[in-house]
């Protein structure tokens, strides 16, 4: 059996969140913290764990509790919801992806998700954009910061879900340079989705799959079999 492992924002759930500003304005509704900054590249680990770590570092130089991750999630969660009533504006799929998960598990793959969001959170925009989820095994940054460590709890989840010790190949979708550097780390094959300049740029990477939806299924079954593990490259990778 065959186990393809999905990150989610960006790859499955497009960039609603990112657009709508959620996290910033979460940070500033959750803590009296406005106009925080959030770079992502320059974060050791790409994770909202992590995140809200960083931003509670620098900006309260104090470390992150469970009721501030509580609180973030359920604000996040909130605002998301109340931009939709308002504007109709949510969560969408990158085109075709629900009906590629369906289609990888029809013809036998094993499916799951390693996200960096919160499982909360993830719930929510998988939801909103109608993909199904419900029974996949998944690691979201509940778990870890680290990207290869959640990847790695979602390998462990998909094994037990399947009653396997191990998986024929293993296979991860993803769309930003921290997933090409997790799938150079851990050895493991990427698809990258992505278009125009983010194409180019994960190219760059050394990721020879890059696909900018999944519209073209047969396109993206060849890549989930064709892909290898990202290339090191003369590129400067995120540290
Ligand atoms: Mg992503």
């Amino acid at each position: 059996m065959k186990l393809v492992i999905f990150d989610m924002d960006g790859t499955l759930t497009d960039g609603f969140a990112f657009e709508e500003n959620i996290y910033v304005r979460t940070f500033a509704q959750a803590f009296n913290l406005p106009d925080v900054r959030i770079e992502w590249a320059s974060y050791p680990h790409t994770s909202s764990s992590y995140c809200l770590e960083a931003v509670l570092r620098e900006r309260c130089a104090r470390t992150a509790t469970p009721e501030d991750s509580r609180t973030v999630q359920r604000v996040m969660i909130e605002l998301m919801a109340d931009i939709q009533r308002r504007t109709g504006r949510c969560t969408r799929e990158i085109p075709g992806a629900a009906a590629a998960l369906r289609e990888l598990r029809r013809r036998g793959y094993a499916v799951a998700v390693a996200s960096g969001d919160w499982e909360a959170t993830a719930r929510h925009k998988f939801a909103t954009a109608g993909i199904p989820f419900d029974d996949l095994p998944s690691a979201f940054c509940d778990v870890a910061h680290a990207r290869t460590e959640i990847m790695q709890t979602a390998l462990a989840r998909a094994a037990a879900h399947h009653g396997r010790a191990a998986f024929d190949r293993i296979t991860y979708v993803g769309d930003a340079p921290w997933d090409v550097r997790a799938c150079r780390e851990l050895g493991w094959p990427l698809v990258a989705i992505g278009q125009d300049d983010q194409a180019t740029h994960l190219h760059s990477l050394g990721v020879a799959q890059v696909l900018p939806h999944y519209l073209d299924l047969d396109a993206f079954l060849r890549a989930v079999e064709q892909a290898t593990s990202p290339r090191a490259t003369e590129s400067n990778l995120p540290s």
